[in-house]
C-alpha cells in the first residue's frame, strides 16, 4: 500500500477525537490533491503525534474536520536527536541541507556563526528555513518538525555542551570513529558541527577537543561543506541503526 499524504496541524488543533486542518494545509487536502469525505490521511502535529489513517469526516471553505482512529508517537522519528550545526554556505546550499537533513531525520538545525564563516544568515531566512523544514517533514513521512535556531556563534554553543550526550566536529584530517561510536551505547542527544568551506580554525578545533567534541572524519575526499553536512548527519544516524 503506497503511504498515505501526510498534512500537518498545530497540536491545538487536536482535540476531541478530531483534528481540524485549516490554511494552506486545507487548501493542499481540498483544492489540490481533491481529497473527499471518507478519505484517509495523516496529520502529524510536528511535534511527536500522529493521527494515522485519519478519516475525513467534513470539509467547507474554511476546515477539513478529520476523525483520528489511531494516534501514534514518534512517526518515522529516530531514536537519536540529532542536532546539525553548521556554517551557513553561500547562496541557496543551506536551504539544500535543511531539506535533506530533514528527509534523513536531523531533529533541529543551528546557523554556525566561526571564523572562516561566510554567510550572516538575514532575518528573512529563517522564515524560509521553516517552510523547507516543514515541507520535508510531511514528504519523509515524520511527525517532528525540525526547528532552525537562531545563527549562534561557535564559542558560544562549545562552551554550553552539557544538554548532549556525545558532540562531534567533522574535521578532515581526524580517524574513522564511526565504529567506536557504535561500540557505545546510544546517546540520546547529539551535536554534530560542520565547518564553512574554509574550514574550521586550527583554535576553534582545539577549543572543541578541550570542551569534550571528538573529531570525526567523514572519509578522505573534501566534501563540500553542505555535503559534509548531510554525510556527517547519515553516518551518525547509520552507527546507531537509525537511519
Ligand atoms: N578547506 C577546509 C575544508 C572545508 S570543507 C579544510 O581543509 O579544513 C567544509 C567542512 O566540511 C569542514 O570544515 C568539515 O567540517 C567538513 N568536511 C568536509 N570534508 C570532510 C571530511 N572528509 N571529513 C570530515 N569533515 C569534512
Amino acid at each position: 500500500m503506497p503511504r498515505q499524504e501526510f498534512f500537518y496541524a498545530p497540536p491545538e488543533n487536536f482535540a476531541g477525537g478530531f483534528v481540524e486542518l485549516k490554511g494552506d494545509e486545507h487548501h493542499h487536502l481540498t483544492r489540490v490533491l481533491h481529497h473527499k469525505i471518507g478519505d484517509r490521511v495523516t496529520v502529524v502535529d510536528g511535534a511527536g503525534n500522529a493521527a494515522v489513517d485519519g478519516e475525513i469526516v467534513f470539509s467547507d471553505r474554511a476546515v477539513t474536520r478529520i476523525k483520528i482512529h489511531t494516534l501514534t508517537k514518534n512517526l518515522g522519528e529516530p531514536a537519536v536527536h540529532l542536532t546539525l550545526a553548521q556554517a551557513v554556505p553561500k547562496g541557496a546550499r543551506f536551504d539544500w541541507l535543511v531539506e535533506k537533513g530533514t528527509e534523513i531525520g536531523v531533529s533541529a538545525f543551528i546557523p554556525l556563526l566561526s571564523e572562516h564563516s561566510e554567510v550572516q544568515p538575514g532575518a528573512g531566512k529563517a522564515e524560509r528555513w521553516r517552510r523547507l523544514t516543514l515541507a520535508a517533514m510531511k514528504q519523509s513521512c515524520r511527525s517532528v518538525w525540525p526547528t532552525v535556531n537562531e545563527p549562534t556563534h561557535f564559542v558560544d554553543l562549545v562552551k554550553n555542551l552539557s544538554e548532549f550526550d556525545l558532540a562531534l566536529l567533522a574535521h578532515p584530517t581526524a580517524s574513522d570513529i564511526a565504529r567506536d561510536l557504535a561500540a557505545h551505547a546510544m546517546p540520546r542527544k547529539v551535536l554534530l558541527l560542520v565547518g564553512p568551506e574554509g574550514g574550521f580554525a586550527e583554535e576553534e578545533v582545539t577549543l572543541a577537543q578541550e570542551t569534550g567534541c571528538k573529531l570525526l572524519s567523514l572519509g578522505p575526499r573534501r566534501l563540500r561543506a553542505e555535503t559534509a553536512g548531510v554525510v556527517a548527519a547519515m553516518k551518525v544516524l547509520e552507527a546507531y541503526g537509525q537511519l
